[in-house]
């Protein structure tokens, strides 16, 4: 049976996907449908007071993918195009994401229709725990484990955290990862994601043999990722040649000031209002020459549209499902660019989580160090076998980082069996 609870565009992308996967495992049908769907979602409409005394009501969502190996593990997500079909394709990636890193965890995603950019912070504050308020019989420690995702933050994480430990009536930090330091947050957690990039980024240069002073980056998308990916491009010698937000983007083939960008989008929250380079349409700063080019903003910005023109080297996905199946068609044919597929490229954040979680129920807290040292082992070790299995299946990385991803969860469920 073929599921249209979550019909749209990005979870068909995920499904196809999952798809060729599963054909190169020879994944028997039952199986395979077990494995592709998520175990269920929870919707909830939420009424909240706004600052001017009006009610308005806000739409969310979490969905669950699988609990076979423990928890779930994902962001809940703050942004206007937030639909259940997307919530269930970026838990679907956060499972074949947390599989391919050996984390004991199923992928999870929430989401909540809302520009947060339009809501005070009481405003972001009474939504982001009457959210948590709804979650909390659905979610726990050992259930489903939230986190920050695009539109939120460690301050979300920390109200959220708040809520769900007066309902419960002890503080309990390991309901949400990605929290402030203060409160039981990991360090080094906030910067995860994107030095995860940076860093993937340079073992690729180092392959090709580039050396990182003559290398060139692109980064779109300054959130939390590509603000901290294009900072540790910048901090190695990479020369970063543009960036980009919603509002705007930048382009200077002499190289951007990014220590100047990154303080501009710290105090405004954007990087409207920055003078650091020439401003140039956001569709046009993907294809200009540059040797990495890291997406790190939405889905489905690189199309088979814009695939053909792309003029990089690289390619380090620190978003969630940049590139559409259509435009992975048109890389593979054309060859001459390497692809760091999302669930390993953005995976530094999730990993961090996990040393959070693992933090929080232990009670006992990692230095910076080892926070650093373990992340970068487990990636390099989950791009290690990446590699080998892309030789192996002479498949495009993606592939065969989906293959590794999902056999391992498949394997799990033919081994524990059906219940009851
Ligand atoms: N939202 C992030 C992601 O897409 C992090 C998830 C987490 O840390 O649980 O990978």
């Amino acid at each position: 049976m073929r599921s249209t609870l979550y019909e749209s565009e990005v979870f068909g992308m995920a499904c196809r996907q999952f798809d060729r996967a599963a054909d190169l495992l020879n994944m028997p049908a039952d199986l395979r449908e077990r494995t592709l769907y998520p175990r269920r979602c929870l919707s909830v409409l939420m009424p909240v007071r706004l600052d001017d005394g009006r009610v308005e009501i806000f739409e969310g969502h979490r969905v669950q993918h699988h609990l076979t190996m423990g928890p779930c593990k994902g962001g809940v997500r703050y942004h206007p195009g937030v639909h259940i079909g997307e919530v269930a394709a970026l838990a679907m990636w956060m499972t074949w994401k947390c599989s391919l890193l050996g984390l004991p965890y199923g992928g999870a995603k929430g989401g909540v229709k809302v520009d947060p950019s339009k809501l005070s912070p009481g405003e972001l504050e009474r939504l982001s725990r009457r959210y948590m308020y709804e979650m909390t019989p659905f979610v726990g420690p050992q259930v489903d484990v939230m986190a920050p995702d695009v539109g939120t933050n460690a301050q979300t994480m920390a109200w959220m955290m708040d809520t769900y430990s007066n309902e419960k009536g002890h503080t309990e930090p390991a309901i949400v990862t990605g929290k402030p330091p203060e409160v039981g947050g990991s360090l080094g957690r906030k910067e995860a994601t994107g030095r995860g990039v940076a860093h993937l980024s340079r073992r690729r240069l180092e392959t090709l043999k580039i050396p990182a002073n003559r290398a060139t980056a692109i980064v779109q998308g300054f959130g939390n990722v590509g603000s901290y990916a294009a900072l540790d491009l910048h901090a190695s010698g990479v020369k970063v040649v543009g960036i980009g937000d919603a509002t705007v983007s930048f382009h200077n083939p002499a190289g951007l000031d990014i220590p100047s960008a990154f303080e501009h989008q710290t105090r405004h929250g954007s990087l409207a209002g920055w003078r650091g380079g020439d401003t140039l349409p956001n569709a046009e700063l993907l294809v200009q020459p540059c040797t990495v080019l890291a997406p790190c903003a939405m889905e489905r910005v690189i199309t088979h549209e814009n695939a053909p023109k792309l003029r990089c080297r690289i390619i380090a996905e620190g978003a969630n499902g940049p590139t559409t199946n259509r435009a992975d068609e048109v890389l593979a044919a054309r060859g001459d660019i390497d692809l760091i597929p999302d669930v390993l490229c953005n995976s530094g954040g999730v990993v961090v989580s996990y040393f959070e979680w693992l933090q929080n129920l232990a009670n006992d807290y990692w230095t910076r160090e080892r926070v650093d040292t373990k992340l970068f082992e487990m990636l390099d070790a989950a791009d290690r076998r990446m590699g080998e299995r892309s030789r192996e299946l002479g498949v495009p990385s993606r592939l065969a980082a989906l293959t590794l991803g999902i056999g391992r969860v498949a394997e799990a469920k033919r081994l524990r069996g059906l219940f009851p």
